[in-house]
Order: C-alpha cells, then sequence, then structure tokens
C-alpha cells in the first residue's frame, strides 16, 4: 500500500483538489443529545419544514410548525401527547423529517432546558432503567459537523480557522463512529466525543463547512488521523507517545510561536512547602534526599523545552502524573520554592498533542490558510476527498 500510495501522490492531490462529494453530507450520524442531562419529559415543535410521527414503527400522524408536542414517561413506556389530546404509549417514538430537509426546537421541562434548535430527525426511547429518555438526533453528516464546529470554536473565528476547525471535527467523528454503538447511538454530544449544543447559526460557520464538504486528514498510510486538538501548548507541543505512551507519525513535537501571547500562555498555582513534600515522599522520594537539605535544591526548570518528567537528584516522576494529581493546566511547568510554598510556573493549557487552538486561531488572523494550519501542527498528513480515498483504498 505504501508504495502505491507514493506513485499516486500526486494524483491522488490534484483529484483531492478537483473533488466535491455529496456522499459524506447524505451519511447520518446518530448522535445523542442532552447527554449530561437526565431528561423525564420535553416539548417537540418542528421549526422548519414539516415531520411524520411513529410510534413503534408505526404512523400516527403529520406536523407542521404549528405542532407543539409533549414527552414524558408513563409506565415504563413513552408517553406522547399534543396540549389537547393524549396520543398514546410507545417504546420508540419517531419525528421523521418530509420530505427533504425539516429543524425542530426542543426544551426539557424535567429537568429545565433553553430550548435549542437541530437539523433533521429525533428518535427517542427508554434509557434501560427506565427513569430517563435517550434523544438521538439523526442528522446529516455535514449539518452534524457544522453544529460541532460552531458548539466547540464559538462565533468569533474567521473563516480559515472554521474551515480547518470542520475537516478535524469530520476527521474525528469518522474515525470515533463506533464509539457508543453499544448503547444504540454513534456519538454523544459531550466533551466525551464532540460538543454539540445545536445546529449552526452563523453564515461562516456553513460556509466553512460546506468548502470543505467531504475532506479530512490521513496519514501517509491513508488512515484517518487521531485529530488531537488542545488550548494552548506554551510554545511547544507533545510527541504523542510522551503524554499517551502510542507513537504515531503525525503527532510530533513542534515550536509554536503564535500561542505565546495568547490567553491561555502563561498561568501560576502556588501550594505550601509541606504539602509538595509530602506528595513526593508519597511517590518514592527518600527524605534525607532533599528533604533534610535546603529545598531549593529543589528547583526544576523547563525554560529550554518540555520535558517528560520531573527529576531532582535521583528521583523523577512523570510530569503528567503531578499534572493529574494537583490539577494543573498541563506538564510544561517549572517548580520553585517561595518561603513557605512552591510556585509552578506553567505555559499551555491542555494535553499539548496535535494542533494548539489558540496558535491557529492566531495563524488564522496572519492570513494562513487552513492547508497551513494542519501541516504546521500534524507532520506528514495529507488532506483527502473521502471519495478519493475510498477510491485509492480500494485498489
Ligand atoms: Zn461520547
Ligand atoms: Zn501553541
Amino acid at each position: 500500500m505504501k508504495l502505491r500510495f507514493r506513485k499516486y501522490t500526486v494524483l491522488l492531490l490534484l483529484i483531492v483538489a478537483g473533488l466535491k462529494t455529496e456522499l459524506t453530507a447524505a451519511l447520518p450520524v446518530n448522535v445523542r443529545i442532552f447527554t449530561t442531562n437526565i431528561i423525564s419529559t420535553f416539548i417537540f415543535s418542528p421549526a422548519e419544514g414539516s415531520y411524520s410521527i411513529y410510534g413503534d414503527g408505526v404512523f400516527l400522524m403529520d406536523c407542521d410548525a404549528t405542532g407543539i408536542f409533549q414527552i414524558g414517561i408513563e409506565k415504563d413506556s413513552i408517553h406522547l401527547k399534543t396540549f389537547e389530546n393524549d396520543i398514546g404509549n410507545y417504546a420508540t417514538i419517531k419525528f421523521v423529517s418530509k420530505p427533504e430537509h425539516a429543524a425542530f426546537k426542543i426544551k426539557c421541562v424535567f429537568p429545565l432546558s433553553l430550548v435549542r434548535t437541530y437539523d433533521d430527525d429525533l428518535e427517542v426511547r427508554l434509557m434501560p432503567d427506565k427513569t430517563q429518555l435517550l434523544l438521538i438526533n439523526k442528522v446529516g453528516l455535514e449539518s452534524y459537523i457544522a453544529g460541532v464546529v460552531q458548539s466547540e470554536s464559538g462565533k468569533t473565528n474567521n473563516r480559515e480557522y472554521y474551515k480547518m476547525q470542520a475537516i478535524l471535527c469530520r476527521t474525528y467523528l469518522l474515525a470515533n463512529l463506533n464509539r457508543h454503538i453499544t448503547e444504540g447511538f454513534q456519538v454523544c454530544d459531550d466533551v466525551h466525543c464532540q460538543v454539540y449544543l445545536s445546529r449552526a447559526t452563523e453564515n461562516k460557520v456553513k460556509d466553512a463547512v460546506l468548502t470543505t464538504q467531504g475532506l479530512v486528514i490521513v496519514d501517509s498510510d491513508l488512515n484517518l488521523i487521531t485529530a488531537a486538538f488542545h488550548s494552548n501548548c506554551g510554545g511547544e507541543t507533545c510527541n504523542s507517545e510522551d503524554v499517551w505512551a502510542i507513537s504515531t507519525t503525525y503527532l510530533k513535537a513542534v515550536k509554536d510561536t503564535f500561542c505565546i501571547h495568547k490567553t491561555n500562555a502563561y498561568w501560576e498555582r502556588s501550594i505550601p512547602l509541606i504539602d509538595w513534600q509530602v506528595y513526593l515522599k508519597s511517590k518514592g522520594k527518600k527524605e534525607n534526599d532533599s528533604f533534610s537539605k535546603p529545598f531549593n535544591t529543589n528547583n526544576f526548570n523547563q525554560q529550554s523545552g518540555r520535558a517528560i518528567y520531573y527529576v531532582d537528584g535521583s528521583f523523577k516522576l512523570p510530569l503528567k502524573t503531578i499534572r493529574a494529581d494537583f490539577k494543573l493546566k498541563s506538564t510544561y511547568f517549572s517548580v520553585t520554592p517561595k518561603g513557605n510554598n512552591i510556585v509552578f510556573k506553567g505555559r499551555g493549557y491542555g494535553h499539548g498533542v496535535g494542533l494548539c487552538q489558540e496558535g491557529a486561531m492566531q495563524m488564522s488572523k496572519s492570513n494562513y490558510t487552513y492547508i497551513d494550519i494542519l501541516h504546521h501542527y500534524y507532520k506528514g498528513i495529507i488532506v483527502v476527498d473521502l471519495t478519493s480515498l475510498n477510491y485509492f483504498k480500494q485498489e
């Protein structure tokens, strides 16, 4: 595959540049919505277009924008009603858009939520414990991507950033389509998968998704990459093997000057010296090492670049362990004693692997294209249209 791939690289890139596919846009994704809420009652109404409603697979009725339905739990089944009439009890209820595009509004009553709007279809089931409802949005892939891009990166970025984010989100989705398959859906709408709070409303988000439709990132073996990203790398990203013990060809440490003046570039945290000493002892540091000496022998710094371990004499501890134990923003910190405290002087926010979001935002403001940004943070990758990818993979 590698040899064949190299032979066709130029041709592939030419095809990629010219192709636009309808393939992915039509592909529905089953997304659990309101994942973090325990929902027992909610209100459904069409926002655009109209819907056909099915109970346990049997057609019940059509509804347009004037329709308002309350869905709740009654006697171990799902109860559907309008304000005037009870409609019935079912194991599943489906709101299917007809004949083409439609969108719906949803508002939880227990617990109370703000109104959210989603594209396409809704399926409602009972969770196995029968005390809460499972809401699944069956949504076109590109509509879902637009919703994720806006949810994950807000409304204030520019088009190149949104294009880059769209490709990342699409790549992540297609590499994780089976993440919740045993639970009856594909992805959730929480940070566990990708945040998806509603459909996209911003035109520049929708345009960015449309412009990059079908584009994903693959490595040199044409496999979808793990599209890792974080808030701010502090000036240098991490090798994936140093954080997750998994080595890839593309998640490699890169120097990054684009993020060092952004919000999350620097942080500081102070803890009592005694707590630090007790902690180090609990991790195996021998007391007669530096505890009996002046504590300033315990300086540790990463001024000349990122380290993997905290080192003090013969004692060493993975920085990611310290980060997790003290809930620090990153592993990119120095440790200095100050009176009865020790001070963590840190850089960056997040695990540091892959794309640095604040750096990428700055790159997009400095007129770098989404392709430039992706190649800066991911090494040896190819941005490819899914259709041409399938074509080459089938050879
Ligand atoms: Zn998830
Ligand atoms: Zn950075």
